[in-house]
């Protein structure tokens, strides 16, 4: 499910987590070169990815029948 991205924060070991919408937390980590987020790294650039939409797989299972 798409949610936008609410805020920002620095997890235990400073890797940068997005709060999405729904109040889950999803990494955006920048770990070139499987993952390019070089905006992650500044103050500017996450100010910019703000309301901007990720997948959130959390609600997404949330959302999913439970498999018994
Ligand atoms: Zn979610």
């Amino acid at each position: 499910m798409q949610q936008a991205i609410v805020e920002f924060e620095l997890d235990e070991v400073g890797d940068w987590r997005a709060i999405l919408a729904c109040g889950h937390r999803q990494h955006v980590r920048h770990n070139p070169p499987l993952v390019n987020r070089p905006w992650v790294q500044t103050a500017a650039g996450r100010q910019r990815f703000l309301g901007y939409l990720l997948d959130c797989k959390l609600c997404d299972e949330e959302q999913m029948p439970h498999k018994e």
